[in-house]
């Protein structure tokens, strides 16, 4: 199969994980870039499945040594994608997913704009939101008013994605989802479409 980038954006407590899970067998061989990232782990994350957590100054050495294919600062942690297990999972013809925030969308595009396809993930409204990151129960009430006022800032940006997948029922955002990751895989970057049409000419 092809190698394709798929970024996903939205609010945390939009459900991107579960949306990942609940459509992983039906979009082939995958890669989740999990990130890293300086902010503490919340109650059950694990080192490496969830993120690779490391502290602040660690984190500032990858970024001089240039590690990072995108990173930012998100409710005041860092960030951010290492470029070299990218780089091995595109090599290897597979469909690399990334949760990032919309200013890491933007520089990864920049970067690599041709080999992106993009989906906005949120939840049906904003109050619905409030109520799951609620329910959640992972976060202390300022975090959550710091997300909910993100995500205010960050639906603005919504333009900037081919696709837009609303999560209000699992199932069917799923079936979305596997949808726009077939569509990613069909997505040509400028290398293969002139290898494409130089193989067609010549044939
Ligand atoms: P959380 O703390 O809820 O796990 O994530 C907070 C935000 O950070 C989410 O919007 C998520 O998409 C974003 N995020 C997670 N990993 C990365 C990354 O590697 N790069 C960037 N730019 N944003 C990320």
């Amino acid at each position: 199969m092809k190698s394709a980038i798929l970024i996903l954006s939205g609010p945390s407590g939009a459900g991107k994980s579960s949306i990942i899970s609940a459509a992983a067998d039906k979009i082939g061989d995958f890669y989740f870039s999990i990130s890293s990232t300086s902010r503490q782990p919340r109650e059950g994350e694990v080192d490496g499945r969830d993120y690779h957590f490391v502290d602040k100054e660690e984190f500032e050495r990858g970024i001089e040594s240039g590690d990072f294919l995108e990173y930012a600062v998100v409710h005041g942690n860092y960030y951010g994608t290492s470029l070299k297990l990218v780089r091995e999972a595109l090599d290897a013809g597979r469909l690399v997913i990334f949760d990032i925030d919309v200013q890491g969308y933007h520089l990864a595009k920049a970067k690599m704009g041709d080999l992106i396809t993009s989906a906005f993930i949120l939840p049906p409204s904003l109050s619905e939101l409030e109520y799951r990151l609620k329910a959640r129960a992972t976060d202390r009430d300022d975090v959550i008013s710091k997300r909910v006022e993100n995500a205010k800032k960050e639906i603005k940006e919504i333009g900037a994605y081919d696709f837009v997948i609303v999560n209000d029922d699992l199932d069917r955002a799923a079936g979305e989802f596997v949808a726009v990751a077939n569509a990613a895989r069909l997505k040509l970057s400028n290398k293969e479409r002139e290898l494409f049409v130089k193989n067609w000419l010549s044939s």
